[in-house]
């Protein structure tokens, strides 16, 4: 079967065809940086992370792009608290945030572009919407966008443009009568008394919100995307507004599919930093290891409004544990048993576990419908249970260990918690043996070298660093 999205854009589930064969250009709205990162904002991450695995599952190269926002007014507000300069928050913050989407298994973007180091990309694109009719200068050197001047403005947030617009001057805010029309937005706005700034044609200042995401996902992937993701917020206005800008200065259609998470609520209400109603990640991992947030995230559909409660995150414990406990009890049946083939009837048993990763794969076509998917992960274990015996062959047991773990590493849950502890040790020895190359210590890098090598992990030095073979 084929994989399907539910498209935003046309409101329906539609069939997943990549621009180019085989490739797929994904950009993932990311967060602003200017505190850590709530569980809500760790939605989308998990979420659009587990798309990205199981599309390389499928075999599909993914070019994975994530912002992060590290101008805003928020992130200026606070450094003016501090007394520090704005990349100093953002920078302490963007460091935070990559070691919570770590310790939740979220794999790093292909490339995570920053908004203050994509300033010249956003003054040529600027530059083009006002070549083009498409923007204007006002009298204080703001740019706008013109809103009016792109007829399909409201296509993926199915709003009408007449209703909102109207040319009403009341949903014009003080400071804002310059602008042609209520929807005009701002491209580009002058800057203020202590705050960061850069030069321009129109006035030293500050890029809009909605013009980095069209200026990175140009750069990084090109005029028309696959995929373009992020929290329902987003569809508009911004979401709308990227559409708007980049389809008014590339004549191309942005991104093909346009897939939005629903909210993370606490007590039915988003969980937001404006309610305060929020917990951190780091909150939550003070309690819980961060394998069960994202079994929780994963046991709704990404679509569905997700409550978050202490009932549901012991629930995700226990779940999650549930398949911890089974793997490790397939690895100590395996480790004991005496015969390394496998019978007949295991043959036909593990044919038969080959039914539930065909359920996974069928739930996860379905617009990666995850509580499903794990559903199919639970049947497996119960299967797994049943039928692991003391007498089990060894080929048998790992077979149906190799299904539970595949299955689990797809939604980016590691359940097999002693390979876990074995590529930490890894990684130590290798950073050691870094160590002492630098301090020519040469013995010490060969002696872990073969230290290495006897746990089955050949090292190579290679020009972009270490690579490690498993031999
Ligand atoms: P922000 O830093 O507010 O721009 O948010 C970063 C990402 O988190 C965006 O994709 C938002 O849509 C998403 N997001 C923020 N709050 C929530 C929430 N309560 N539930 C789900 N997604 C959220
Ligand atoms: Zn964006």
């Amino acid at each position: 079967m084929s994989m399907k999205i539910y498209n935003t854009l046309t409101r329906k589930k539609e069939e997943f065809v990549p621009l180019e064969p085989g490739k797929v250009k994904m950009y993932v709205c990311g967060p602003t940086v200017y505190n850590l990162i709530h569980i809500g904002n760790a939605r989308p991450m998990i979420v659009f992370d587990t798309v990205r695995r199981y599309m390389e599952h499928k075999g599909l190269e993914v070019n994975y792009v994530s912002n992060f926002t590290d101008v805003d007014d928020k992130i200026i507000k606070k450094a003016i608290e501090e007394g520090v300069e704005a990349s100093v928050i953002s920078e302490r913050y963007i460091a935070e945030c990559k070691k919570d989407m770590a310790a939740m298994n979220v794999k790093p973007a292909t490339t995570h572009p920053l908004a203050t180091e994509e300033i010249c990309g956003m003054l040529e694109m600027i530059q083009t919407l006002i070549d083009k009719g498409h923007a204007y200068t006002a009298a204080d050197g703001t740019v706008y966008f013109r809103t009016r001047s792109f007829q399909e403005y409201g296509k993926l947030s199915h709003k009408n443009l007449d209703d909102l617009r109207g040319g009403n001057r009341s949903l014009l805010v003080s400071g804002e009568e310059q602008k042609e029309d209520a929807l005009d937005f701002v491209l580009w706005k002058p800057k203020k008394e202590g705050e960061p700034y850069w030069e321009s044609p129109w006035c030293d200042g500050r890029p809009g919100w909605h013009i980095e995401c069209s200026v990175m996902s140009k750069k990084y992937l090109g005029d028309e995307i696959d995929i373009h993701a992020g929290g329902e917020d987003l569809v508009f206005p911004h979401h709308e507004n990227e559409i708007a800008q980049s389809e008014a200065a590339n004549g191309k259609t942005f991104a093909k599919y346009w897939m939005h998470n629903a909210f993370l609520n606490i007590d039915n209400k988003k969980m937001s930093k404006s309610l305060g109603n929020f917990f951190t990640v780091r909150d939550i991992s003070e309690k819980y290891d961060l394998q069960i947030l994202r079994f929780f995230m994963l046991s709704a559909h990404y679509r569905s409004p997700l409550n978050f409660s202490a009932e549901l995150m012991e629930a995700a414990k226990n779940g999650y544990e549930r398949i911890v406990t089974c793997v490790d009890n397939l690895k100590f049946l395996t480790e004991k048993a005496k015969s390394e083939g496998m019978s007949g009837a295991e043959e036909a048993l593990l044919q038969e576990a080959e039914g539930f990763v065909a359920k996974f794969d069928e739930a996860m076509d379905d617009d990666f419908n995850t509580a499903d998917a794990i559903a199919a992960i639970f049947e497996l274990v119960k299967f797994a249970n049943t039928n692991a015996k003391e007498d089990s062959n060894k080929a048998f047991l790992q077979g149906l260990k190799d299904k539970i773990v595949m299955l689990s590493d797809i939604c980016g849950l590691i359940v097999d918690k002693q390979e876990e502890l074995l590529d930490e040790e890894i990684e130590r020895l290798i950073q050691e043996r870094q160590e002492a190359k630098k301090a020519k210590n040469f013995a010490r890098a060969d002696e872990i070298r073969d230290e290495l090598l006897a746990k089955g992990i050949a090292l190579k030095d290679t020009r972009e660093g270490v690579k490690i073979v498993r031999v």
